[in-house]
């Protein structure tokens, strides 16, 4: 049991809490399921990015999956080898695939015939030659929220099988570029096992296609994606989420990829915002408390679910309230029509599941400072990112006038 309030009082509020061990044991059951197989976890690094939670997981074996140079410059300070750092993204610029490359990390996963051509530049530029893997986009229906869709054709991501493999041939014909990989990651919250190996299958089909012109992928990318429990949600069980992968991998020797974000860290955090009022109009009651979206954004981007406890003495009865922040929008909530009992000022309100896309997702709206970070792991608590201040927020701004 967390002793939240505790946390509060030292810590103040808002704030995030991540729980250290709960990480390590989704991190060691994933790895599990893919036992008496090659496999590599690489932690999608945007799902928290605080280099304490980086670190823990590199302290575990993981490898790091980046989306931007920012986030693979956090992997090498957070002691991630280069050799288990993946770069993927749908809009590399010059300067990050050239940074990419002379750090010499695992490989790029390139999403357009056109990225190809500058990482081969690059690549040519600087007498090198870069190990890249191909997103492809398998046109499946993950059946998740269309935000954080990214497998249909619709989608910005990958490219589709045919190019792919005009991209392979042409990969190997050249000096610059060494295809080692193949990728896909079809959406995040998956909780539908089909079209994961629907997708796992026809890019292990290409990956039999490509062996048979003499292109040897070694790295089969299965991205993230795992669904979790925020609600109701029934998840895919690991085992059966591994036995699908690989039972589309017949005769292929391949090291299997696993780019998991959500699935190790969401419900290991906590986000804490105090109650500031009660106020009630004639339709609707409201707490307002002193988190807002630009802490935690999912609610308001994606009308995402979290569950919330209320920690207070009153027992009364519970009624439905909209539990909203100070920010200047409508869309500034955490949830509409929770039932919580009557809230007193400082009571606090838990918001569960708030350790993927929480802090990574804030901003400083509203000239918002973003909150305080802290680890617990052991039964101690230690802060890993101090809280902003004003100072902080103004410190990069120059005046027009002087
Ligand atoms: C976001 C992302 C992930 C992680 O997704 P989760 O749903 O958090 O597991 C993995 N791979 C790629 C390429 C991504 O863009």
């Amino acid at each position: 049991m967390i002793n939240f309030k505790e946390l509060a009082d030292e810590y103040k509020t808002p704030l995030y809490i991540y729980n250290l061990d709960y990480m390590t044991q989704q991190y060691e059951k994933l790895k599990e399921a893919f036992k008496g197989r090659k496999s590599m976890m690489a932690y999608a690094v945007k799902s928290n990015s605080n280099l304490s939670v980086i670190k823990h997981f590199s302290s575990l074996g993981s490898g790091a999956d980046c989306v931007s140079i920012g986030e693979i410059r956090r992997a090498f300070l957070a002691g991630i080898p280069s050799y288990k750092i993946i770069f993927s993204g749908v809009g590399k610029s010059d300067d990050e695939i050239r940074e990419a490359i002379e750090k010499d990390i695992l490989y790029i996963n390139v999403e357009s015939e056109a990225e190809l051509g500058r990482v081969e530049l690059i690549a040519k530029e600087l007498d090198t030659t870069c190990r890249i893997s191909i997103r492809v986009n398998p046109n499946i229906d993950p059946q998740t929220h269309p935000y954080i869709s990214t497998g249909l054709h619709d989608n910005k991501f990958g490219v589709e099988i045919d190019t792919a493999k005009r991209m392979y041939i042409k990969a190997n014909n050249s000096q610059n570029l060494d295809p080692i990989g193949i990728h896909f990651h079809i959406g995040s919250q998956l909780t539908e096992l089909k079209p994961i190996y629907e997708s796992a299958e026809i890019v292990a089909d290409l990956v039999r296609s490509l062996k048979t012109i003499k292109i040897d992928i070694k790295f089969f990318d299965i991205g993230g994606g795992l669904g979790v429990k925020y609600n109701k949600e029934i998840t895919i069980e690991l085992y059966d989420y591994a036995q699908a992968i690989l039972s589309t991998l017949r005769g292929l020797d391949l090291t299997v990829v696993c780019e998991p974000g959500r699935f190790l860290t969401a419900n290991a955090g906590y986000f804490i915002t105090k109650v500031l009022y009660e106020k009630q109009n004639r339709k609707k009651r409201f707490v307002v408390v002193d988190g807002a979206m630009n802490d935690l954004l999912r609610p308001a981007l994606y009308n995402a679910y979290h569950k919330i406890e209320a920690i207070t003495d009153n027992t009364g009865d519970e009624n439905k309230a909209d539990i909203v922040g100070p920010v200047c929008e409508s869309g500034d909530f955490f949830a509409k029509d929770y039932l919580l009992p009557n809230l007193e000022h400082n009571d606090l309100l838990v918001i569960h599941s708030a350790g993927a896309y929480g802090f990574g997702m804030g901003s400083n709206y509203n000239t918002r400072a973003r909150s305080a970070e802290v680890a617990i792991s052991d039964g101690m608590h230690r802060l890993i990112r101090k809280r902003e201040t004003f100072d902080n927020l103004v410190a990069l701004e120059l005046e027009f006038l002087d």
